[in-house]
C-alpha cells in the first residue's frame, strides 16, 4: 500500500496570499487612503499590514476576511505555487494524495469544486469547518497510517497530528507572525519538496 501524502491546500499548494490581495484591491481600490496590496506584506491571516482597510471600516474585520476568502474572484485568481501541480502529480505513483484543509462554509465548497477542477486526481479532500475560528483544527485528523507525510505552511497544524514526517513549507523562505519556531524539516519551494519526497 501506498503511504498517505496528507498536504494543507492554502498557502502551501496555492498562492492563497496573492489572491486575497487582488480582491481587495478590486473590492477597496475607490476607499480613500486605498493602496494596493502586495502579498508579501500578507504575514497574518486577518492581512492587517497588507490590507489595513479592512480593519479601519469593518466592525468585524474576521467576518470581511472570511468573507473574501469565499468570493467567487477568490478562487479565480487563485494560482499553484511554482512546480506544485508538477510534484503533486508526479508523486501520486508513491504516495496517496489527500488534502487537508481549513475553511468556512462558503470557501470550503468552492475550494473542493477548485481542486476537483485543477487537480482530478487527487485520492481525497478533508475539509475541515473550524467554527471557534482558532485556525487550528487539523488536530482532528490524526493521521496515523505508517510513513504518513504531512506539509503545511502552519507549524501549529503540524505540531497538531501524529503524522510520521512533517515538512514545514515557507515559499521562498516566508517568514509570517505564525511560522516561527519550527525546527524540524522544512522546505521553501515546491522543487525541494519533490526531492525530499521521491522514493
Ligand atoms: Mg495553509
Amino acid at each position: 500500500m501506498k503511504p498517505t501524502l496528507y498536504l494543507d491546500f492554502d498557502s502551501t499548494i496555492v498562492n492563497s496570499e496573492r489572491a486575497f490581495c487582488e480582491v481587495y484591491n478590486q473590492d477597496y481600490k475607490n476607499h480613500e487612503g486605498f493602496v494596493p496590496a502586495h502579498e508579501e506584506h500578507a504575514g497574518d491571516w486577518v492581512f492587517r499590514h497588507a490590507c489595513p482597510l479592512i480593519h479601519q471600516h469593518c466592525a468585524d474585520p474576521v467576518a470581511e476576511v472570511r468573507r473574501i476568502f469565499g468570493q467567487e474572484a477568490f478562487f479565480n485568481h487563485l494560482e499553484f505555487y511554482e512546480g506544485a501541480y508538477e510534484t503533486i502529480q508526479a508523486l501520486k505513483e508513491e504516495y496517496e494524495i489527500v488534502i487537508c484543509t481549513s475553511a468556512s462554509p462558503e470557501n470550503g465548497s468552492k475550494k473542493v469544486l477548485w481542486i476537483e477542477q485543477h487537480m482530478p486526481f487527487v485520492d481525497e479532500i478533508i475539509i475541515l469547518v473550524n467554527k471557534s475560528n482558532n485556525g487550528v483544527g487539523k488536530g482532528r485528523v490524526h493521521m496515523l497510517e505508517p510513513g504518513a507525510v504531512f506539509v503545511d505552511d502552519h507549524p501549529a497544524n503540524l505540531r497538531s497530528t501524529e503524522a510520521e514526517r512533517k515538512i514545514l513549507f515557507t515559499y521562498n523562505d516566508r517568514i509570517t507572525d505564525y511560522n516561527r519556531g519550527w525546527e524540524g524539516e522544512s522546505v521553501n519551494s515546491w522543487m525541494t519538496l519533490h526531492g525530499l519526497l521521491k522514493r
